[in-house]
């Protein structure tokens, strides 16, 4: 699936050495991926091409700025003799309060997010290849952790990075805090057999017009997968589902989500869309899909999801695109 390239290995082993990421940034070998609000710093002005890998030494005004708070540095992991680190600059690093040049040289964090082209993983994807997008995913989805806890949730109170930024620790009570994962189905809903054979897509409320994809939601507390692929696709269009068959994941950090694909059998064909979250639902064979695609009736996401996957896998063959 795209967006999990798993070839980097995150070497969980090495995460508890005193002063980890320190050390490796004294090291000529080590890589350096900078994150700014969930976007990736470019080697090059546009997506095509590709993520920066910057050498620490190039890095030593931010590094020290970055050494007063512990979540700006976070060890990815290594490969071939190269370890990886993300640094992740603060959310206002490129606030409007600037000098006559248009930049605060004073603020190395400023400096390095205005010089830099930053780009969202979504429009990387198609560009990223191998272990890069695994680790410019696990990048990503560490630094929205890491923003969004950073108080004890039990108790408010302040909490202290440990483990090369794997846990967080509550000062008051001692308690490790650990990465959190949502996750959330998403699914193929296929009814009848041979050349009858239908796909269900939906059209949600806040999607581009056209725009027709898998439907997919949450995971409530204490449900397992199959029930809710079965509540999702119920709720959203009323279609009774049968059998559930596990087809692959992909993270989905945005901010820490992780979509786990089904093929699904519906029983029943008769729709009744929600209309809160599906505002339209269809049924399409697959010379139907092929011709809508072309036609441009139904325009398909993209390829950086799992849903075009789903869709694919079921359809037995690439889809154009739009
Ligand atoms: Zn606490």
């Amino acid at each position: 699936m795209p967006l999990d390239a798993a070839v980097l290995d995150r070497a969980a082993h090495r995460r508890g050495e005193p002063d980890l990421v320190r050390t490796l940034r004294g090291e000529a070998t080590t890589r350096v991926v900078l994150v700014h609000r969930g976007r990736l710093a470019l080697a090059g002005p546009g997506p095509a091409d590709g993520v920066a890998l910057l050498d620490p030494a190039a890095l030593a005004d931010v590094g020290a700025a970055a050494d007063e708070d512990q979540a700006r540095w976070l060890f990815l992991g290594e490969g071939d003799g190269v370890a990886y680190v993300a640094l992740v600059l603060p959310d206002d690093a490129d606030a409007e309060e600037v000098d006559i040049e248009g930049v605060d040289a004073s603020d190395p964090f400023a400096v390095l997010a205005r010089e830099r082209s930053w780009s969202g993983l979504r429009e990387l994807v198609g560009g990223l290849e191998g272990p890069l997008a695994g680790l410019a995913t696990e990048a990503v989805a560490l630094a929205a952790w890491h923003a969004n806890h950073t108080r004890c949730p039990r108790c408010g109170g302040r909490t202290t990075v440990e483990n090369g930024g794997w846990t967080r620790r509550c000062v008051a009570q001692g308690v490790e805090l650990y990465p959190r994962t949502d996750p959330a189905v998403i699914m193929t809903v296929v009814h009848g057999e041979g050349d009858d054979e239908r796909l269900l897509l939906g059209h949600a409320a806040h999607w581009p017009e056209r725009r027709f994809s898998t439907l997919a939601g949450y995971v409530e507390p204490g449900e397992s997968l199959e029930s809710a692929v079965r509540r999702e696709v119920a709720e959203e269009a009323g279609v009774v589902v049968g059998e559930v068959a596990y087809r692959g994941s992909q993270p989905w950090p945005f901010p820490a989500s992780l979509m786990l694909g089904f093929a699904a059998r519906a029983l029943t064909t008769e729709l009744h869309v929600d209309g809160v979250e599906l505002t339209d639902a269809r049924w399409f064979t697959r010379p139907e899909l092929a011709a809508a695609v072309r036609t441009g009736d139904v325009l398909l996401p993209g390829r950086a999801s799992i849903a075009r996957s789903l869709v694919e896998d079921w359809f037995g063959d690439r889809l154009p695109d739009a």
